[in-house]
């Protein structure tokens, strides 16, 4: 039997998987094929973009496929630098290319949409005549090989059994081999699924898996070890709602206590089984948590920071600075619980790490169009996140978004304010990049800060494009062509609202062009041609002796 996986990307509040990620879902989907008795060499993956090159010979192997399996997504659509997540029209190019059993799943079965601000239509029934995963994909396809099934359509759609995820998920880690992006790869690792708050937010999605599922340390621990052995070095714990509650202690509270023992065996077990990984990030923590057991969390930040590699971020879902939305939509904390949680991460993480970022930094999330919005909304946000930067606290990301609404939640059908206060909105999210991102950015990185291992992506006209692999990592743009895939080191030169620019380090004084040299602190377009018409430099001395400018020296090479 031959089985096609199709990675058509997903992103998710607490999953990522668009390169250079790769989300759980379809390592779990190998997985379960390959406990069916699919051999490894049957299995195939390709993302939207390889098909999309690679149409001819893609579409062959679909053709002879027993099996075609789509993933795709995005509940909380971004703009993403070098990939563009599958559409409906490909969906069904695809589907009608293949011959075999056709299964499409992921959060696409909560519906689609290309961006935020929008209802997810579930219509796409109407253009594919596959089956489409009501539940979890994973096990669908499960159940579909099983040798009794003469039909997918007998099978029943449901959640698989956090035991079912501890098999499939070391069974399928052979399948990061055949993504394009291997071994430069993030995989994104889930601790658990489910909100553990007894309250929910009207517009989150999370609530519909139940309570929380938490995975076992040592099946976590074990999906590193197999990932690690295929090769993989870069991580991120990031599919769970809030890291500080991954196996919590539910005392009958709205917020259950958190297990600080097990983010301590969760990070020690992982890096004792991936001694030379080079990344371990997280994503989101739930500041309502932070509030209320403030010390609990200060020692897991601290554990944390020990384990991890720098350039974290714990993303935090604040939502809203205005207590009239907080109230009407169960959000989970106040601007000044929030604001203690943004200190207490600064106080564990503000440091600069060895690849030049600071350890760990918070994030904040904050959605527009929630029930009770008015225009002091805007302005309660907005003060909020100026009085973060007054304070001379770090944030390392601000995402501002419009709630895009799915059935069977609070918001859904109440979102007229989307479009009622979409000016106002647009107008406010640019005030707030140019007034705060700004300055932010320059604080987070300052010029002459040296960023290693940066990620050369892509080109556009005469400019690179790379980041580092992390969490949410910075976008630099390099003022050359460089070879995609390579990694450099980088000097901070410029800053934009939400990305820098920078030079590679140590740059070649004697061979790199003028447009680089201008970019080194203290340079212009004046100095840089001066330096290239003096060219070449025997050393420092000579370099200080000729022109004087002695301010590079950190960041050059002759
Ligand atoms: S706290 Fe709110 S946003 Fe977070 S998972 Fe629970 S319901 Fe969703």
């Amino acid at each position: 039997m031959k089985a096609a996986i199709i990675d058509g990307y997903i992103d998710e509040p607490a999953c990522f998987g668009v390169p250079p990620y790769i989300s759980p879902y379809i390592r779990y989907i190998a997985g379960a094929m390959r406990e069916r008795g699919l051999k490894e060499n049957d299995i195939s993956l390709f993302t939207i973009d390889e098909l999309r090159k690679n149409l001819t010979s893609t579409a062959e192997i679909i053709k002879k496929a027993d099996i075609t399996v789509i993933v795709a997504g995005m509940t909380v659509p971004g703009k993403y630098l070098r990939s563009t997540p599958i559409s409906p029209g490909e969906i069904e190019n695809i589907f009608s290319a293949s011959s075999g059993m056709k299964i499409l799943g992921g959060p696409i079965r909560l519906g689609f949409s290309m961006e935020g601000g929008k209802k997810a239509e579930k219509n796409l029934e109407d253009t594919t005549d596959a089956i489409i995963c009501n539940k979890d994909i994973e096990a669908f396809v499960y159940d579909s090989l099983d040798k009794d099934i003469h039909s997918p359509e007998e099978c029943q759609h449901r959640f698989r059994s956090v035991e079912e995820i501890g098999r499939w998920a070391t069974k399928g880690s052979f399948i990061i081999k055949k993504h394009p992006d291997y071994p430069n790869l993030m995989c994104e690792l889930e601790t658990y699924r489910g909100c553990g708050r007894k309250k929910h937010c009207s517009f989150c999605t999370e609530p519909f898996y139940g309570n929380s599922d938490y995975r076992p340390i040592s099946d976590v621990v074990s999906e590193v070890s197999e990932l690690y052995t295929m090769g993989a070095r870069f991580f991120r714990i990031g599919r769970q709602p809030d890291i500080l509650s991954y196996h919590a202690i539910d005392k009958g509270d709205n917020i259950p206590e958190p297990n600080p023992e097990a983010i301590r065996n969760l990070y020690k077990g992982i890096r004792n089984v991936a001694p030379e990984l080079k990344v371990l990030h997280m994503d989101n923590a739930n500041p309502g948590t932070i509030a209320t057991y403030p010390e609990i969390c200060k020692e897991m930040f601290r554990t944390i920071v020990k384990y991890h590699t720098p350039g974290d971020v714990a993303a935090l879902g604040m939502e809203s600075a205005d207590p009239k939305v907080i109230k009407s939509n169960g959000l989970k904390a106040t601007p000044d619980e929030v604001l203690d949680a943004i200190r207490i991460i600064n106080e564990t993480g503000g440091v600069r790490g060895t690849n030049g970022m600071p350890e760990l930094l918070p994030g904040i999330n904050i959605v527009h169009g929630l029930i009770g919005e008015s225009k002091k909304t805007f302005d309660m946000n907005y003060e909020f996140l100026k009085h973060v930067l007054d304070s001379d606290l770090l944030l390392r990301r601000i995402n501002i978004r419009q709630v895009m609404t799915f059935e069977g939640t609070r918001m859904y059908g109440n979102d007229e304010l989307v479009n009622k206060h979409k000016k106002m909105f647009l107008k406010y999210k640019e005030k707030t990049r140019r007034d705060i991102d700004y300055p932010m950015l320059k604080k987070v990185v300052p010029s002459g800060t040296i960023l290693r291992d940066v990620m050369c992506e892509i080109n556009e006209s005469k400019m690179c494009f790379g980041r580092q692999i992390g969490s949410y990592p910075l976008l630099i743009g390099i003022p050359a062509n460089l070879p995609t895939g390579k990694f450099i080191d980088v000097t901070v030169t410029g800053h934009g609202k939400r990305s820098i620019t920078g030079v590679p380090y140590p740059l070649n004084i004697n061979t790199a062009s003028a447009s680089l040299i201008r970019e080194l602190p203290g340079m212009g377009k004046k100095k840089a041609r001066i330096i290239n018409s003096m060219s070449p430099f025997t050393g420092k001395k000579d370099l200080i002796e000729r022109t004087g400018y002695e301010e590079i020296l950190p960041y050059i090479e002759f």
